[in-house]
């Protein structure tokens, strides 16, 4: 298998048909082997039945069916998981995105990256509850993360199998895909794709969405940056705080002891003492996070790194990721 197509569905009962009938016109375009992997998200009409008409005219198409609805992320994820190609290409089932941008992007891909990125650069979208919460969002993850894209939330994107296979998603994690991908340092392009008005059925998303993503970025941040040295992160926080503390309380010693300046009405003895609190209180829970770390790694074998090809004299084989990885692991540590 060459190339499949992920497509997470919600709902999207009158898209489905001429969705299918624009897709499968571009891949036939590829002249590759491909397949098409609709991820029925517990819709509640009739998607999953079209999708079953639709099986029946065309062997390229599979489908799995939620038990119910799990969010874009997970049914990405599952596209994934069920994936055969080399290339994995997704895009969203509303039509909203262009399947004739599916050949640039591949072409891309094939320039040597592992991740394209679709960028909507004119999006046709309502202003005020899509493109300007999106517009915010993408600044702060291009700001908080070492990825900078223009539109991280455009789900039409081209991935090569190593990192669509290896790249675990949870929550509703799927915009921050390319930071996530980069933990294992992949080379992310971005190419300017076509973008549609929504012409039947609903988004699913409201504004609110905007604040979950500031929380989502806070989680993906830290365990990029933080994730195997938490005692960094908290440690840092707890010796400013405490040594701020300390420094406060000899300083009112001082004061006290050799200039006779009461303590007893001063607020900022309280703030010594709870500086000096947190301080200890943020080192303890990066000393609890180091334990945490080597159970989250270690009970489940997970590297701490990724390998994207080994060299060798004798017979230099591109290793699959994380095969690689593990087998690197098992002898470093005998
Ligand atoms: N979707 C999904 N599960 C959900 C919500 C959305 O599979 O819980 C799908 C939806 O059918 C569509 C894509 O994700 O194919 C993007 O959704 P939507 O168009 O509502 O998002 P927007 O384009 O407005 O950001
Ligand atoms: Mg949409």
């Amino acid at each position: 298998m060459d190339v499949s197509v992920v497509l997470p569905v919600f709902n999207e009962e009158d898209n489905l048909q001429p969705l299918h009938a624009e897709l499968s016109a571009a891949l036939r375009g590829l002249k590759r082997r491909y397949e098409i992997i609709f991820v029925d998200d517990g819709s509640s009409d009739r998607s999953l039945d079209v999708l079953q008409e639709l099986l029946k005219k065309d062997a390229h198409l599979r489908i799995i069916e939620f038990r119910r609805n799990f969010g874009q992320t997970a049914a990405l994820a599952a596209g994934f998981d069920h994936a055969r190609g080399d290339i994995v290409i997704t895009l969203d089932a509303d039509r909203q995105n262009d399947p004739k941008d599916i050949p640039t992007l591949i072409a891309k891909l094939e320039e040597g990256y592992d991740l394209v990125n679709g960028w909507r650069f004119s999006r046709k979208d309502p202003f005020l509850s899509r493109k300007l919460p999106s517009r915010i969002a993408n600044w702060i993850i291009s700001a908080a993360t070492d990825v900078k894209l223009h539109d991280y939330g455009c789900t039409l994107k081209a991935f090569t199998k190593e990192v669509a296979k290896n790249i675990s998603l949870y929550g509703e994690m799927h915009r921050f895909i390319p930071a996530i991908a980069s933990w294992m340092g992949v080379r992310i392009a971005e190419v300017k794709v076509n973008h549609r008005p929504r012409v039947s059925g609903t988004s699913k998303y409201g504004i609110s969405r905007t604040l979950r993503v500031v929380l989502d970025l806070m989680t993906v941040k830290f365990l990029l940056s933080y994730s195997a040295r938490p005692l960094q992160f908290f440690g840092m926080i707890g010796l400013l705080s405490g040594s701020l503390g300390i420094l406060l309380s000899i300083w009112m010693t001082i004061q006290r002891l050799f200039f006779d300046i009461a303590l007893a009405d001063r607020p900022l003895l309280l703030l010594a003492v709870l500086l000096i609190f947190i301080g200890l209180q943020f080192i303890t829970f990066g000393l609890l996070g180091e334990l945490q770390t080597r159970i989250y790694y270690e009970a489940q074998d997970k590297p701490v790194y990724a390998v994207r090809q080994v060299f060798e004299r004798s017979a230099a084989k591109r290793a699959p990721v994380k095969r690689a990885v593990s087998k690197a692991k098992k002898t470093t540590r005998s």
